[in-house]
């Protein structure tokens, strides 16, 4: 497997996902159709499918023109029928897809929108996060709550620490900042936020991250951390102590920052 992150809009990124032995693709989220028909073209290769995260325009803007251009099968969650344009897969939690001969497993997790989902490429140890997990960060909560932000969180880290977290924003140093604001002792914040900042001046991105990095670095998988913890409560002195209400509180804190 090659993936090829094709930076679209202002900060999301498309991905072109290539099986090297058919020479087939997927595209990971169709935003912009022309970035990625050249993407496909410079690396010679045949776009056969297009996997969608969640239905938001910035994730799925290109999936009409590029099913007129070109013969794609576009998966998404079955739930999301009508709000995933051209879909012909619907799939649920569990399911496969293939790319050629890579395999990618749906795993559901819900929050930032009610029907989001996450592709697991298991033996290449790559996941498609979408607007779920982002370096650092995570979605906003635009149709679910805290807890069921939680529970989607949780699911991804299960994964192996060495899973390539493949996102679908650069949002990454507005996010370790954030990170570093509330964990000001963190070596691993601070050092990623340094290697971040050097990446964008160079014009080149954050991702992947690794669900490794992910645990030492996201606010939003650290709730039980002590220095985090003093801090959300510094600011919210009447909050219940409960992991849940932290993590809520971190997340209307990242809201407003
Ligand atoms: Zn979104
Ligand atoms: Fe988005």
């Amino acid at each position: 497997m090659r993936v090829v992150p094709v930076p679209v809009l202002s900060d999301n990124y498309s991905y072109l996902v290539i099986d090297e032995a058919e020479r087939t693709a997927a595209v990971v989220d169709c935003s912009e159709v022309e970035p990625m028909l050249a993407a496909a073209q410079a690396e010679g290769v045949t776009i056969t499918a297009v996997l969608s995260t969640h239905h938001h325009y910035d994730h799925v803007g290109g999936n009409e023109e590029i099913a007129g251009r070109i013969p794609v099968r576009v998966y998404g969650n079955a739930d999301d029928d009508g709000r995933i344009p051209a879909l012909t897969d619907g799939v649920r939690e569990g399911d496969t897809v293939h790319v050629g001969q890579l395999e990618a497993r749906v795993i559901y997790v819900p929050a930032h929108t009610s029907g989001h989902i996450a592709y697991y490429f298991e033996e290449q140890r790559a996941v498609f996060t979408g607007d779920t997990l982002f370096a650092a960060g995570c979605g906003r909560l635009f149709e679910g709550d805290p807890e069921q932000m939680m529970n989607s969180l949780a699911k991804l880290n299960t994964l192996p620490e060495a899973t390539k977290v493949y996102a679908g924003h650069e949002y990454t140093v507005k996010n370790l900042e954030f990170a570093y604001l509330l964990e000001p002792r963190n070596k691993a914040i601070a050092d990623k936020l340094a290697w971040a900042r050097a990446r964008r001046r160079e014009g080149q991105p954050t991702l992947p991250s690794t669900i490794g990095s992910e645990r030492n670095t996201n606010p939003f998988l650290r709730s039980k951390n002590q220095e985090l913890r003093a801090a959300i409560f510094e600011r919210f002195p009447d909050l219940e102590d409960d992991e849940v209400e932290v993590f809520g509180a971190t997340r209307r804190l990242k809201d407003e920052f």
